[in-house]
């Protein structure tokens, strides 16, 4: 592609599309192929920000006075159009994330997915009503809408998790003001592009691309901006949390994860292996519920391990759009570097590195950011390579001679977003179901692959308590408030009157 057919993409901010104040730029490339320049994006500052909250602001005193149902259609309309999109929305997320594209399609379905699951709150979003202890006395209660929302959004999912903010803020009657990562902001714009389309009004959500501390701050700190849902790491968490403090907001913090396989001595191995596969190196262990522990009981250690090591070693890596690939690159070269250096913790640490270890950067791999499959053996739970998020396709496989020690490793960690466990034994599994300390939990199954109708998020330093996806983050973006209604023409006074 040459220079002048790279397209430039701008801030959405009140229904136009419209430069950065500054007209800076920043650039979007390939993981796979950094040669492969995908688009120039505003690099905006914390004025940018300031003036896509002020139209946030104005949009939702007439946006809150939507009836539900009515906003519901316009999710609905995204939905289809996603639909339609579906396919080319994909390879634009492969092509600038790197994740293989069937995976990538994945990604837009849970976008889907939640448009759908979104609408169908337009008609309901329910209360409740009681009864009130007082005669000639309604009560109930009902969601409100809690106004403008800042949405900080990480690169791993970067259609996925917009929507899973976005869409119950819209539904609510929130305006919002969307931050994506920087490494991903195609995704972000293709998705706004579509609720654009499908007919929001200006001002009801706005894009703004840019650096962490320079857009997000200004979310952080604006008294107007009511709720703060960010997903990203635990380190900047704590920052988000730190800053929206003085104002008060509603803070939803979703971060890291240092999640869990727990294999019995009777597990089914095969599905064990396929699970452990797929959940620690889907998405090239970029995931925040990827099993980066695997935990094995020691009566089945050494045969689980050389079947897992077989299956991990051949699997194929490169660039997510060939139909061939399994696993693709890092998200960018600061994330392969950090692999890279857990590589060298966990030698120095003196675990057995049993497959992978090294950075691919011959041949096809040249202008990538690639490294093998990794797996280190005889890990032990307090090795730092055990404890650390990583966040890349390297796998802690750690021997245990009961379970209960392998419940003590699952929640000997700082995280607690997933985990799993493999065994036939009812009972075992279902010990396993009260006692890890997560906020997702598996049986038989790897620890990814939530769906969007349930609850989703992470206990300890994995969330500060809220839930997003399914009916529970309504509960983020509203509000209850408790109405009494006395119809009986005189004063009656709560907890006081008899009669
Ligand atoms: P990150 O914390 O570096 O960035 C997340 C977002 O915060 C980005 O948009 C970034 O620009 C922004 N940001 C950075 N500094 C900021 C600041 N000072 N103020 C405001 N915003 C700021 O995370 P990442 O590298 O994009 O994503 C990987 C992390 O996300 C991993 O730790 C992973 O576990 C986590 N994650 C968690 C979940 C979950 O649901 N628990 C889901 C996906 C990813």
């Amino acid at each position: 592609m040459n220079d002048r057919s790279v397209p430039t993409y701008h801030n959405l901010i009140n229904g136009e599309w419209v430069p950065a104040a500054s007209g800076e730029l920043f650039e979007n490339r390939n993981p796979a192929n950094s040669d492969d320049l995908i688009g120039r994006f505003a690099k905006s500052s914390r004025v940018d920000a300031e003036r896509a909250i002020a139209a946030a602001a104005r949009a939702y005193e007439h946006w809150r006075l939507v009836p539900a149902p009515k906003r519901a259609d316009i999710l609905y309309r995204a939905a289809q159009l996603l639909v339609e999109r579906k396919e080319r929305l994909a390879r634009d997320m492969t092509r600038e994330m790197g994740k293989v594209l069937e995976e990538a399609r994945g990604d837009v379905q849970e976008a889907i997915d939640m448009a759908y699951f979104m609408a169908g709150e337009g008609r309901r979003q329910h209360g409740q009503t009681a009864p009130s202890e007082l005669r000639d006395k309604f009560a109930m209660s009902i969601r409100q809408p809690i106004g403008v929302c800042g949405i900080i959004t990480p690169w791993n999912f970067p259609m996925a998790i917009p929507s899973w903010k976005i869409l119950p803020a819209l539904i609510c009657g929130d305006t919002v003001v969307l931050k994506p990562a920087t490494l991903t902001p195609l995704s972000a714009w293709n998705f706004v592009t579509v609720l654009e389309e499908a007919g929001l009004p200006p001002g009801v959500l706005n894009l703004v691309t840019g650096g962490g501390a320079d857009v997000g701050n200004a979310l952080l700190e604006s008294p107007v901006v009511s709720v703060v849902s960010f997903t990203g790491s635990t380190e900047v968490g704590r920052t988000v949390s730190t800053a929206a403090a003085p104002t008060f907001k509603k803070v939803h913090l979703e971060m890291g994860g240092k999640n869990i396989i727990v294999v019995m001595d009777d597990a089914d191995l095969e599905l064990a292996v396929d699970g452990c596969v797929w959940g620690g190196f889907g998405t090239t262990g970029q995931r925040c519920t990827a099993a980066s522990r695997v935990a094995v009981h020691r009566r089945v250690y050494r045969d689980f391990v050389d079947r897992y090591v077989g299956r991990v070693r051949t699997l194929t890596v490169g660039d997510g759009l060939d139909p061939s690939v399994q696993m693709g690159p890092s998200v960018s070269r600061g994330q392969l570097e950090t692999v890279m250096h857990y590589v060298g913790v966990g030698k120095a640490e003196g675990a057995t590195l049993a497959a992978g270890g090294h950075a691919l950067d011959k041949g096809a791999y040249a202008k990538g950011f690639f490294h093998e499959p990794t797996v280190f053996t005889d890990v032990h739970p307090q090795m730092r390579i055990a404890q650390e998020e990583i966040f890349g396709p390297v796998v802690s496989v750690i021997p245990f001679e009961s379970f209960d020690e392998a419940v003590a490793i699952a929640n000997g960690v700082e995280y607690g977003l997933s985990a799993s466990i493999y065994t036939r034994d009812i009972n075992l599994a279902f010990r396993a179901m009260r006692d890890l300390h997560t906020g997702l939990f598996y049986v038989n199954a790897p620890t990814i692959g939530a769906e969007i109708h349930l609850p989703f998020g992470g206990t300890k330093n994995t969330g500060n308590g809220h839930r997003e996806a399914g009916e529970a983050a309504l509960d983020v973006f509203s509000e209850w408030k408790s109405i009494y209604v006395d119809f009986s023409g005189r004063l009656q006074r709560a907890q006081i009157d008899t009669e």
